[in-house]
């Protein structure tokens, strides 16, 4: 079989996404070069535009226009914004914003503790973090990660590093079935998990 160089890269480029394999990739590619209405284009462009508009939240680390930031969550004023909610990432504060169970601000740590794929404290943005909390008066840090060995190794490590700081520390309420993760939970749960949180003793 010939390869070509152009497809081989779309199919790699492809399966860098999340949950894409290779046959996945294949497939999709080969969807795309053989679709006669102009898929490729429409893709190509909506991929450029949200590069060029979308940006990260240079304060909570959020999903946001190029043109908003820091991000609305953060300028705008919210009834609870002494509460400073720290998740592993953007998708987490858009699932926690969906389910309305929480009225105060975010911070996205963009990863968690993990020795195994590299990821040591200084990769995540636990300076910024109490940098905010400084800056904005926060007086509660409700941590809202996952239930499974990374996170809790995450919560243990930032309860030591918060104990410095004259802030009330707790974590959401486990109404979060074992080993799943905060992205993947519905905003019942959520809502639930976020009202029946605890102080970490
Ligand atoms: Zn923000």
């Amino acid at each position: 079989m010939h390869h070509l160089v152009p497809l081989d890269n779309l199919v790699a480029a492809l399966s860098r996404l999340p949950g894409i394999g290779r046959r996945t990739a294949e497939r999709m590619a080969m969807a795309l070069v053989q679709d006669r209405k102009g898929l490729m284009r429409i893709l190509a462009n909506a991929l450029l535009e949200a590069d060029e508009s979308i940006a990260t939240c240079e304060r909570c680390g959020s999903i946001t226009l190029t043109s908003k930031n820091p991000c609305e969550l953060c300028a705008r004023p919210r009834k609870d914004a002494q509460i400073l909610c720290v998740v592993e990432s953007p998708g987490d504060i858009m699932k926690i914003e969906e389910s309305g169970g929480f009225q105060g601000r975010y911070h996205a740590l963009m990863g968690r503790l993990s020795p195994m794929h590299g990821i040591g404290a200084a990769d995540l943005r636990v300076d910024r973090l109490l940098q905010r909390i400084a800056d904005e008066n926060i007086q509660e840090v409700v941590i809202a990660l996952g239930t499974d060995v990374e996170s809790d190794a995450t919560v243990s490590y930032l309860k030591e590093v918060l104990s410095t700081r004259n802030v009330r520390v707790s974590r959401i309420a486990f109404g979060l079935p074992a080993g799943s993760a905060i992205e993947y939970s519905d905003s019942a749960t959520l809502s639930r998990a976020m009202k029946g949180r605890q102080e970490i003793d």
